[in-house]
């Protein structure tokens, strides 16, 4: 079923475990993610990217998900990853999206703020829950460009923010980074605790690709409720392509057949995943 963030998250603080965010593009993602969630009872928070919503991506994406969203029992949402543009949140939420983030972490806090809560007041009206970021998450932009320097957040910021913005959820700077990692990143729990402990609201780890497990979960111990992933199901999608490959050309494989061996290494990454965030059987 779909649903927004807002009880989602809630219910992943209170119980201490976080939910797998995947960004995800075509039937091949999504069927493999929702199938692989609904074996596992996790729920799950399929996103979608500016780059993957151009030309009819915002069509193609949205009537895939919200066609087969009720015949899966576990929660799903539909969310908006990374808007910088407003006018692309609008759309989003016409099109059915149940939730957004708005980045304004690369502007000044006050305009930051400002942005924020005019996406808020927008996505009120309709019951979309908002994601707004704090500090700003550093690492390689899509087309493999510097995402900017890493600011980590300051408690002392988060009461201020959500109180003036009135977001659901909060992408937090603590040590991550986007993309694939040239080392091995070195979260700041301490400072994740501080911002716990003040923070009105749940908590998101950007650039969970990556990022070992034991950071990963002391991150979540400690109030992460949203893992975001990409870079690792890339990794394994294109890893399946390769055996894919090998297949014998003369059987010229059917769909299914060909598609197997993508769809087994996301499944195994996807597993991976949910055991990592602790989320089985949390839906
Ligand atoms: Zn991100």
């Amino acid at each position: 079923m779909l649903v927004d963030l807002r009880d989602m998250l809630n219910k992943a603080r209170q119980e201490k475990y976080a939910v797998p965010a995947f960004d995800c593009t075509e039937d091949i993602l999504i069927r493999t993610i929702l199938d692989t969630c609904e074996e596992k009872k996790s729920p799950v928070i399929l996103m979608a990217l500016e780059h993957d919503l151009q030309g009819k991506g915002m069509d193609y994406i949205t009537a895939v998900i919200k066609g087969v969203a009720e015949k899966y029992t576990i929660p799903i949402a539909l969310h908006l990853d990374h808007a910088t543009n407003i006018e692309l949140v609008k759309r989003a939420i016409d099109y059915g999206f149940t939730s957004v983030m708005y980045d304004g972490s690369m502007l000044p806090y006050e305009e930051n703020i400002k942005k924020t809560k005019e996406v808020v007041e927008l996505a009120k009206e309709k019951g979309v829950s908002v994601e707004a970021e704090l500090g700003h998450v550093a690492g390689k932009e899509l087309d493999g460009s510097s995402a900017g320097e890493t600011q980590l957040t300051e408690p002392e910021d988060v009461v201020d923010f959500v109180e003036k913005t009135g977001v659901d959820c909060l992408a937090v700077s603590i040590g991550t980074a986007h993309g694939v990692y040239v080392a091995t990143p070195d979260l700041k729990i301490e400072r994740l605790k501080e911002i716990n402990k003040v923070s009105p609201v749940p908590l998101v780890l950007h650039g969970g690709s990556g990022t070992p497990l034991d950071q990963v979960q002391k991150a979540i111990v400690n109030g992460i409720t949203k893992v975001n992933l990409y870079a690792d199901l890339r990794i394994a999608m294109f890893a399946g392509l390769k055996e894919a490959a090998k297949l014998e050309k003369r059987i010229d494989p059917l769909p299914d057949k060909a598609f197997k061996p993508i769809k087994d290494s996301l499944r195994k990454t996807i597993i991976d995943k949910i055991a990592m965030v602790m989320s089985e059987n949390r839906a």
